[in-house]
């Protein structure tokens, strides 16, 4: 099934606002894979930002996710990759629509509280940059009283 990453970045954790962001994906029907806390060092900063070193914004955007441990996070599902970045909404938040967690929990281009893998190549990339496979677990959510088959949740 597919695989795409998330990064509560340090705004999202200073503003305890973890479990709000985690729990609309649990809603939504995807399973949290792998996760823990971490905090990320000026090189992998560097790589998983590479495409964005020429940009002005560059130097502030590696010290603001150094500034404080985030949370990473594989999150699975049908069309993980797609789903999860419209439900992350515009970069910019104060153009995001409401309704997505850009849109409804912040206002700011920067401190847009959640990264996520743009395509699936980028995902398999993002994942493998931040964890082990060992790290990646397997299971079935719980869809107690549900009839529907499984191929229609799958
Ligand atoms: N960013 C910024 N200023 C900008 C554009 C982006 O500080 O003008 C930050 C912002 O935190 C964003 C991250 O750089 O989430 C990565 O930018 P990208 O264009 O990849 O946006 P995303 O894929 O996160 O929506
Ligand atoms: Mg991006």
């Amino acid at each position: 099934m597919e695989k795409t990453l998330i990064i509560l970045k340090p705004d999202c954790v200073q503003r305890g606002l973890c479990g709000i962001v985690l729990q609309r994906f649990e809603q939504r029907g995807f399973s949290i894979c792998a996760m823990k806390m971490e905090k990320l060092s000026n090189a992998i900063l560097g790589e998983h930002y590479s495409h964005l070193k020429a940009k002005p914004f560059f130097p502030s955007l590696v010290r603001f996710m150094s500034s404080s441990p985030v949370v990473l996070a594989v999150i699975e599902g049908k069309e993980a990759v797609e789903i999860v970045r419209r439900m992350c909404g515009a970069t910019n938040a104060a153009n995001a629509e409401n309704g997505t967690i850009r849109g409804d929990l912040a206002l700011s281009t920067q401190y847009n509280v959640i990264h996520a893998s743009d395509s699936k190549e980028s995902a398999e990339k993002e994942i493998k940059r931040f964890f082990r496979q060992e790290e990646i677990h397997s299971y079935k959510r719980a869809l107690e009283g549900l009839t529907y088959s499984e191929d229609e949740l799958s």
